[in-house]
């Protein structure tokens, strides 16, 4: 099947062409078509199906149908995303397969002034695409009136409400028209979740779709056994090589993420960090600079990181290993998107050795692993005590599934705070 096949416009096509995309992912395949007739629709899919063009290029297509000019602070269509990382790149997406079109589309979302965001409100937005709570600001002020949306998009309801959003979602929805074309993307179901869609959709086609192939079966792994103190040498002596040309690196904290990131600079390898810390301009920069190559190398944590979406990673490195099994196949999913093939490599300190365990129980594969020059015995044979991180004294007792950020029925292992 080609996108021509599905009844997209010629100016979009276009687009479609110039980005070198000619076949619709699955999603895309089956939701366009319905999306096109106008039924709403609730989609199960994560990120790296190609969601994002699965409901950007419907509800530009639809738009452009309707010849109408949004007035200022009246958008035609509404996306709400949970994190600034995801807003801003679903903005961009309207910006790449809109680029025939001519409409206009902005992000608002929190930790930046929100000067420029008002200003381009006043001049009229056809797309807007926002976090909930920079949206809600916008509305009390009176920048943004929701009276007029037409395409109503939830992008990752499921972590909106992980992020404890739904009050927050539940006003924005009272204050849209109860005539919309409504669209809701979740990367997992839950009782939650299927009550927010019951909330919001009528009469909704469903489709789900596998993410595109298990990591483990895509993505090349190894594993390096290494003492903490080696960890930097052997990062380096790792990315002086030529073929690792677009690596993410994951730190457990952002203290390290930060150190990692100013060694590598001192050794002349462009890199730079992005956590919950740095302000949201620094977090733009660093990802600018990756996505357009300036960078070789982003370090991240996995909070971070969640939402990040650039091509052609070529490696994932886990500089420590996370103390969530989960997190690690999240992280090395990162790599080897769209059918292209990734590696992953990571590194396994003796007190890491656990969660090496772990992972390999969850992924039901045993990782190769990598024969270098600062390779550790001990760190391979560890066991008991000493292949767990040593406990940290703490005033805060340790959060409990079910508390917010914990999902229930999973507790956190014993690990730095990130
Ligand atoms: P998403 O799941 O929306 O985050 O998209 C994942 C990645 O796939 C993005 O980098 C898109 O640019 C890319 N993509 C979307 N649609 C296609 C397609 N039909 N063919 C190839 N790549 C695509």
């Amino acid at each position: 099947m080609q996108f021509e096949d599905l009844n997209i416009s010629e100016p979009l096509q276009r687009a479609l062409i110039k980005e070198g995309y000619s076949t619709p992912t699955p999603i895309q395949a089956e939701a366009i078509p319905h999306l096109l007739k106008g039924e709403d629709l609730m989609g199960i899919a994560q990120t790296g199906t190609g969601k994002t063009a699965a409901f950007v290029l419907p509800v530009l297509q639809k738009m452009a149908e309707l010849q109408k000019v949004a007035a200022p602070g009246v958008p035609r269509a509404l996306v709400l995303a949970p994190t600034r990382e995801l807003a801003a790149q679903i903005d961009e997406s309207f910006g790449t397969y809109g680029q025939f079109l001519r409409f206009s589309h902005a992000a608002v979302y929190g930790g930046v002034h929100q000067g420029p965001q008002v200003k381009a409100l006043s001049r009229g937005v056809d797309a807007l695409v926002a976090t909930p709570g920079r949206l809600l600001d916008l509305m009390e002020q009176g920048h943004i009136d929701l009276k007029d949306v037409e395409f109503f998009v939830l992008d990752e309801a499921d972590r909106m409400l992980d992020m404890g959003f739904a009050k927050d979602v539940r006003k924005i929805v009272s204050a849209l028209p109860k005539r919309r074309h409504s669209l809701f993307f979740a990367a997992t179901m839950s009782k939650e979740v299927g009550e927010l869609a019951g909330r919001l959709l009528t009469d909704p086609v469903r489709i789900e779709v596998a993410p595109q192939a298990t990591p483990v079966e895509r993505i090349e792994q190894r594993i390096f056994f290494v003492d903490q103190k080696e960890k930097n040498p052997l990062l380096i002596g790792l990315l002086q090589q030529k073929f690792l040309k677009r690596v993410l690196v994951f730190t457990r904290t952002k203290r390290r993420a930060d150190r990692v990131a100013k060694v590598l600079t001192k050794t002349g390898i462009r890199a730079d960090a992005i956590h919950g810390d740095r302000t949201q301009n620094q977090r733009t920069s660093a990802l600018g600079g990756f996505k357009a190559g300036r960078l070789q190398v982003l370090v991240a944590t996995d909070i971070a990181a969640r939402g990040i979406d650039v091509e052609d990673i070529s490696h994932v490195i886990n500089y420590d290993l996370p103390n969530e099994a989960e997190s690690y196949v999240h992280r090395i999913g990162r790599t080897g998107r769209a059918g292209r093939a990734g590696t992953a490599y990571s590194f396994c300190s003796a007190e890491e050795r656990s969660f090496l365990r772990d992972i390999e129980r969850l992924t039901r594969t045993k990782i190769r692993e990598v024969d270098h020059r600062y390779h550790s015995e001990e760190a391979k044979n560890a066991s008991g005590a000493a292949s767990e991180p040593a406990p940290r004294r703490t005033k805060r007792p340790p959060r409990r599934a079910g508390e917010k950020g914990v999902p229930p029925g999973r507790s956190r292992r014993p690990g730095p705070r990130r």
